[in-house]
């Protein structure tokens, strides 16, 4: 029982003290949608686009209002997961000829 109780506070422990790898602001789903000052240029021209300031109580509104709004959102949405999936996990730089290649091959 206290090992799950431990493993369920470490558990929310990280999630509270995870700092955003941008800002190093507490980090969520909500900070990086709609306040991280990384994406400050690429939500000011998502708003553009919709003509809307968004924000968590008006987000789904604004995206169902049409097909258009609802791309815009989408393009944002995977503008910044995918930034902030790099940033957090960078590519490994695989040397040349490293990667299942046989030394008897050449
Ligand atoms: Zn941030």
């Amino acid at each position: 029982m206290e090992a799950i109780k431990d493993h369920y506070l470490f558990g929310r422990d990280l999630a509270r003290d995870s700092l955003c790898p941008f800002c190093c602001l507490p980090d969520s789903p909500s900070h990086t949608f709609f306040a991280c000052g990384a994406f400050l240029e690429e939500r000011q021209s998502l708003q553009s686009e919709l003509g809307h300031i968004v924000e968590p109580d008006n987000i789904v509104n604004v995206m169902l209002k049409s097909e258009s709004h609802w791309n815009s959102v989408m393009r944002f949405v995977r503008l910044v997961l995918t930034t902030k999936h790099l940033k957090m996990y960078p590519p490994v730089d695989i040397p040349k000829g490293a990667a299942g290649q046989s030394s008897t091959s050449n």
